[in-house]
């Protein structure tokens, strides 16, 4: 509900989003990597490297302290959630071997599920069901899909009930990484205008978001549930409204591309240039994709949206996404087309000043721009200044 009052459209929220492009037991019998089950994996310090697993691997897992005897799980889990622990201990007659299934889901999470129509679920509680899901991915990873389907089930209805303990980051020191982040090499690449929402995007621009995150212009939401939000559809979102920038999935992989993202999102707002849903979705992929080769230049193509998206982003970096280009503005479309199929919001359109507002977010977003760019300015012309001296010292 906060959700819908807080984007301030009349039926349905826009959602700016990353949706992982492929569901939990598709990815386990076919095996994928995906990266929820290596935060899931890494929670219980398993080191395998998940990119290359299969189910052999899921089978032969070794995490390290893992319970040897019966009881050891409960315990963990007891001191985590005895509520969780208890039912859980019903279920599967206290084996951390059991492969759990979908009903089984139902009888151990019945009491998360109640409370969480009031509270928001704890860290400890996310601990817990990592726990229990991880040592049913240990006992048999694909048999185990439908289990981890219906927690991604219910993670999602809290995702969307904000109940997946969103925290404010506030400290200067956990939001610099952010904005340092933003600062360094990944988006050196992301230069590009865009054929449908016409905004220029440069490297200044993501460095002008960092500034704003770090004067909480734009403020950070952390999800703290011991990983378990990772199994969220939705990793990222920045809520334009009100200028809050929700982090739900903490694999670093995933997290970087998601500041990208929702960047290019941050960058829309602030520049209060009103276009369609579509295409400012296309923008903020392409740019994620221009800083996924940056990262990984090895990156594979996980859906439509992504092998799109990756073709685009090719031109950007080639340097061959000109307007007047007829191939650019063909692969843009496919972009645009392709994120149509996910997103299904045709023809709305975002306006992304609010009322009351005025002209005042474009005007101090411009006002940090512009700083910036002197900075540079200077910046360059010291490292003139000290090239010359060197070359006049220097033999
Ligand atoms: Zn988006």
């Amino acid at each position: 509900m906060v959700r819908f009052h807080l984007l301030g459209q009349s039926t349905r929220p826009v959602l700016l989003y990353i949706r992982p492009p492929w569901d939990f037991s598709r990815a386990l019998t076919q095996n994928y990597a995906f990266s929820s089950i290596f935060i899931v994996s890494l929670c219980m310090n398993v080191s395998e490297r998940v990119s290359t697993m299969n189910d052999h691997h899921f089978q032969n897992l070794r995490i390290e302290g893992f319970p040897t005897h019966m009881s050891r799980l409960f315990d963990d889990l007891a001191a985590l959630d005895k509520k969780i622990a208890d039912r859980w201990k019903i279920r599967t007659r206290d084996n951390p071997k059991h492969i759990l299934s979908t009903a089984d889901i139902d009888f151990i999470l019945a009491d998360v599920i109640r409370s969480a129509r009031t509270t928001d679920i704890t860290e400890k509680q996310g601990l817990a069901i990592v726990m229990l899901l991880n040592a049913s991915l240990a006992a048999n990873a694909a048999k185990s899909g439908p289990a981890l389907d219906r927690v991604a089930y219910y993670v999602n209805i809290w995702e969307k009930a904000l109940r997946l303990n969103m925290q404010p980051i506030v400290d200067v020191e956990d939001l610099l990484p952010i904005a340092l982040f933003l600062r360094n090499g990944v988006v050196s690449r992301v230069i590009f205008k865009s054929p449908g929402t016409k905004i220029s995007y440069a490297p200044f621009d993501y460095i002008a978001v960092g500034q704003l995150i770090l004067n909480r212009d734009v403020q950070v939401f952390m999800s703290k549930t011991g990983g378990l939000s990772a199994l969220a559809d939705v990793s990222g979102e920045y809520w334009h409204e009100a200028n809050l920038f929700m982090i739900y999935n903490m694999e670093a992989r995933e997290r970087r591309l998601n500041f990208v993202h929702e960047g290019t999102h941050i960058i829309q707002d602030w520049e209060d240039v009103s276009s369609f849903v579509h295409e400012r979705e296309a923008d903020a992929f392409i740019a994620q994709a221009v800083a996924e080769l940056t990262l990984y230049p090895d990156a594979p193509e996980t859906d439509d949206v992504s092998l799109k998206s990756l073709a685009a982003a090719k031109m950007v970096i080639n340097k061959t996404a000109i307007d007047s280009n007829k191939d650019w503005q063909t692969a843009y479309k496919n972009v645009v087309i392709a994120v149509g199929h996910v997103y299904k919001q045709y023809g709305v359109r975002v306006n992304p000043v609010k009322k009351g507002e005025g002209a005042s977010e474009r005007t101090k977003y411009r006002e940090i721009v512009r700083e910036i760019t002197i900075a540079n300015k200077i910046r360059d012309a010291i490292l003139d200044k000290v090239g010359e001296t060197l070359n006049s010292v220097l033999p």
